[in-house]
């Protein structure tokens, strides 16, 4: 959902994109945990900051062969998998946008072929948030849709709980995420949504205003999971990363892809529209990650290669 702002000649924006860009990753890749064996074995987290919304990313560098890790963070664990930068094994560990602020224990088990553990425990502080308000104009129709659209509902739910069921247990990125599109994002993931004064639901994306036509490219290399026209979402392309994080393209004019194909990080897969539940041409774009919904600009400058 956006309006459309400023006018800004497009290669202003695109100067602009690039400096906030480059701003988001000079500030990212944040050194912030280091858990280390008595072998030598080391597992260190990275981030864009601490905060709800964030992914982050874990990369583990055994000291001797065999030697495994396994880390444990608001009730999920993570094992490592290859495709880490100079041959290190990464987990990436998404924080839910509506998790509370506050201190939460990491722990990380670390095994060797003989069967010894050793457990390494540290604290993450999460910090607070703010997330914007917006009040939107809407066709009613489209804020509560008609019963008799329930079935197709209905359907749409199922076909997505699916597609992030599937969970291929390897790494299918090449390197780090990029945006989908040059131009400026709005700053609104999170946001409390009102339709026609009403709250209704927030915000899980972040909005792209961009040209209707423009190409959106993957974020990162992967499987499509889903290419279809959906009744909010309008026409959507999902690309599954493996490790359960999801990449999610909305409001698409047109699909370049087909579910089941692979993808990789650059290529063209739709072209910007208004389809769905929209006020104008722009991308709506997401993160999932084993069902944390993330600010998708805090995977660009993670360190993946
Ligand atoms: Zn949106």
């Amino acid at each position: 959902m956006i309006s459309r702002g400023s006018r800004l000649p497009v290669m202003w924006k695109r100067i602009l994109t690039v400096s906030v860009l480059f701003g988001f990753c000079r500030l990212g890749a944040l050194g912030v945990l280091r858990f280390e064996s008595h072998s030598g074995a080391i597992v260190e987290i990275t981030a864009r900051s601490l905060r709800p919304g964030e992914m982050l990313l874990a990369l583990f560098r055994p000291a001797e062969e065999g030697q495994e890790a396994r880390l444990t963070f608001l009730r999920k664990s993570y094992d490592f998998h290859s495709g880490g930068p100079a041959g290190k094994r990464l987990a990436l560990v998404g924080v839910d946008f509506l998790t509370e602020p506050g201190s939460y224990r990491v722990e990380v088990v670390f095994s060797d072929t003989s069967g010894r553990k050793e457990t390494v425990q540290k604290y993450i502080r999460l910090h607070e948030r703010s997330f914007s308000r917006r009040d939107i104009a809407m066709d009613p129709r489209l804020v509560t849709p008609p019963a008799e659209l329930e079935e197709r509902l209905a359907r749409e739910r199922t076909i997505l709980a699916e597609v992030y069921r599937n969970a291929v247990p390897e790494w299918l990125g090449s390197g780090d995420f990029i945006a989908p599109l040059p131009d400026a994002p709005k700053l609104n993931f999170g946001e409390h949504r009102l339709y026609n004064g009403v709250p209704r639901s927030r915000h899980t994306g972040v909005d792209i205003p961009a040209e209707a036509g423009s190409p959106i490219r993957a974020s990162n290399s992967g499987q499509v999971a889903l290419a279809m026209d959906l009744y909010f979402s309008g026409r959507t392309v999902i690309i599954n990363h493996g490790l359960s994080i999801f990449s999610v393209y909305c409001h698409c004019s047109r699909l370049e892809v087909r579910t089941g194909q692979s993808v990789a990080r650059g290529e063209v897969i739709a072209a910007v529209g208004s389809t769905g539940r929209s006020t104008g041409p722009h991308l709506h774009w997401s993160v999932r990650a084993r069902g944390a919904r993330v600010d998708p600009y805090s995977l660009l400058c993670l360190g993946l290669e």
